[in-house]
């Protein structure tokens, strides 16, 4: 049995009459940039979360730039984040002309390690962004408290945390703001790119609503030198619709976990994910440790279980941040994660038997390299 890591086709199959009638109504009404639909998205997505407000935009890359942008981040000023994250997080500090400061995640939720923030801070820090990696949110209360200890913001990357929760609380409405990408294969996926930035933060959400339209507060009246930061109206019609499932397919993909967690819990090389009690995981990934990662990714895919990794290389070590002078040893955390993570298929609509399968392979491939 071939089990895909990803079906965007089996999620979009039931409403593609639904999703085809409202891109049919953009395209009547040509609100094709921002927009009426865009709106009310917003309207609905803010609702979703619990916020006061939410600003669509072009990507999630593009939330995390200007909400830093709007906190007044600039050159030389520092902002701490993990490296166990996609690059996209470190790359919108860069934008802004700021130094990455990186600090190590937890060992069990691989989130940023509170008990670490302090010493990273300066008189140069002037926000913090926690990712909520893989749909657990941070653990944001002594992250919280830190922050307001030192009169730093808090940005959450709630990239991969649609509708993740903390003591009750939605991801994304915790700290000053919370950012959220729409690409395909997250939680919440557009077809095509989009993001927004939710805040209760009336100021905020006007200077980023701002900054996303060439700065304009009316037309053709420029306070700033902004950019062009809008969501298409066919990805605002699209994520309307998507958005009333969002929650259904979430209890989907933690029905899928609990049944990983059943089905691999024997299984002595393994380390199952682990969900911190006051919280609600939303498994955007369903990442496993293992050694021999890379060997056992590539024995399952020869049976035809498509696996991934997220992600192999932490963000210190990348290439394009060769200049920050962060090697080796560093984070050790985040470097063991990176070797160890294995992303088994996660989805909605996976199946019982598909689960089974990967579970099944995934026993005997373990058992077949002699991992232990
Ligand atoms: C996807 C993602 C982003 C970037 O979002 P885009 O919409 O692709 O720009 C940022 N941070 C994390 C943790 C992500 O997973």
């Amino acid at each position: 049995m071939q089990v895909p890591f990803l079906n965007l086709r089996a999620q979009h199959d039931p409403l593609r009459q639904e999703i085809s009638a409202a891109i049919q109504e953009v395209i009547d009404s040509s609100a094709f940039a921002g927009g009426s639909f865009v709106a009310g998205f917003e309207q609905d997505f803010a609702m979703f979360c619990g916020s006061r407000f939410a600003v669509g935009l072009g990507h999630g890359t593009e939330a995390l730039w200007l909400a830093l942008l709007a906190l007044g981040v600039g050159p030389g000023d520092e902002v701490i984040t993990v490296p166990s994250t996609f690059m996209a997080t470190a790359e919108a500090i860069t934008y802004c002309g700021a130094k990455p400061v990186f600090v190590d995640i937890e060992e069990q939720t691989f989130t940023l390690d509170p008990n670490l923030i302090e010493r990273a801070i300066t008189p140069k820090t002037k926000a913090i962004i926690p990712v909520h990696l893989f749909g657990q949110v941070a653990d944001m209360d002594p992250i919280l408290e830190i922050a307001r200890r030192h009169g730093v913001p808090v940005i959450e990357d709630a990239c991969q945390a649609h509708g993740a929760e903390y003591k009750g609380k939605r991801a994304g409405t915790l700290g000053a703001a919370g950012c959220f990408s729409f690409y395909p294969g997250k939680n919440l996926g557009a077809m095509g790119e989009a993001g927004a930035l939710v805040t209760d933060d009336s100021r905020l959400k006007d200077q980023v609503a701002m900054f996303r339209d060439h700065g304009q507060r009316k037309k053709y009246h420029h306070a700033v030198v902004g950019w062009n930061a809008r969501m298409d109206g066919i990805q605002g019609a699209v994520l309307k619709i998507k958005l009333k499932h969002l929650a259904k397919g979430n209890d989907a993909r933690r029905r899928h976990a609990a049944l990983y967690g059943q089905l691999l819990a024997s299984e002595t090389a393994l380390r199952l994910p682990v969900t911190a009690p006051d919280r609600k995981h939303v498994y955007h990934i369903y990442a496993v440790r293992v050694q021999r990662r890379d060997a056992i990714l590539e024995a399952m895919a020869a049976k035809g279980v498509h696996c991934g990794i997220h992600y192999p290389i932490p963000v210190h070590l990348q290439e394009a941040y060769q200049s920050l002078g962060l090697g080796k040893g560093c984070f050790p955390v985040a470097e063991r994660c990176a070797e160890e993570f294995l992303s088994l298929p996660m989805f909605p609509e996976l199946t019982v038997e598909q689960i089974e399968t990967v579970a099944r392979e995934l026993k005997s491939v373990i058992r077949a390299l002699g991992v232990a």
